[in-house]
């Protein structure tokens, strides 16, 4: 009735998250936590009003509702990018490669044991390294060992 768009299905979003430095924080009822620095994916829906729910993420002007809102309120972390999906909640981030700095993060109403909803990305593993163009050496090593064979001396023909 509101004329409330139906062609948007992307209820899943992603936080992409840059933590300057490792922090060690409160987070509600997970305790203290530790994040260490690094890129972190915070993946979440909102069925509706999904805008509203992304500035609030990117505002610092607000109490903590939310785990993530502990984290994002803290100076050393930002939102670097935020990307949205129709696909499923959990799926999405369960597809994430990473590691789970706190246990139960944004994970309360999750019940497809993801274990949390924040990941920690791991270093990209050195396939960066620049190729050494350096071309092989090629053909036999010599020098080192130049046999000096003492002459024979041999005997003169012709002594007959
Ligand atoms: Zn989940």
């Amino acid at each position: 009735m509101a004329g409330l768009s139906t062609s948007n299905h992307h209820h899943t979003y992603q936080l992409h998250i840059r933590l300057s430095r490792t922090i060690t924080i409160p987070v509600g009822a997970l305790g203290q936590c530790r994040f260490p620095a690094g890129d972190y994916i915070y993946t979440g829906s909102a069925r509706r009003n999904m805008e509203a729910r992304l500035r609030r993420h990117r505002g610092r002007d607000k109490r903590p509702h939310w785990h993530i809102d502990h984290l994002l309120l803290h100076p050393a972390a930002s939102v670097v990018e935020v990307t949205r999906s129709a696909t499923p909640e959990c799926e999405l981030n369960q597809s994430v490669t990473g590691e789970i700095p706190a246990p139960g993060f944004g994970a309360s109403d999750c019940r497809n044991g993801c274990g949390s909803h924040l990941k920690l990305l791991l270093p990209r593993q050195s396939k960066a390294k620049p190729h050494s163009g350096r071309p092989k050496r090629s053909g036999p090593r010599r020098g080192a060992q130049a046999e000096v064979v003492p002459q024979a001396r041999h005997p003169t023909p012709g002594g007959i």
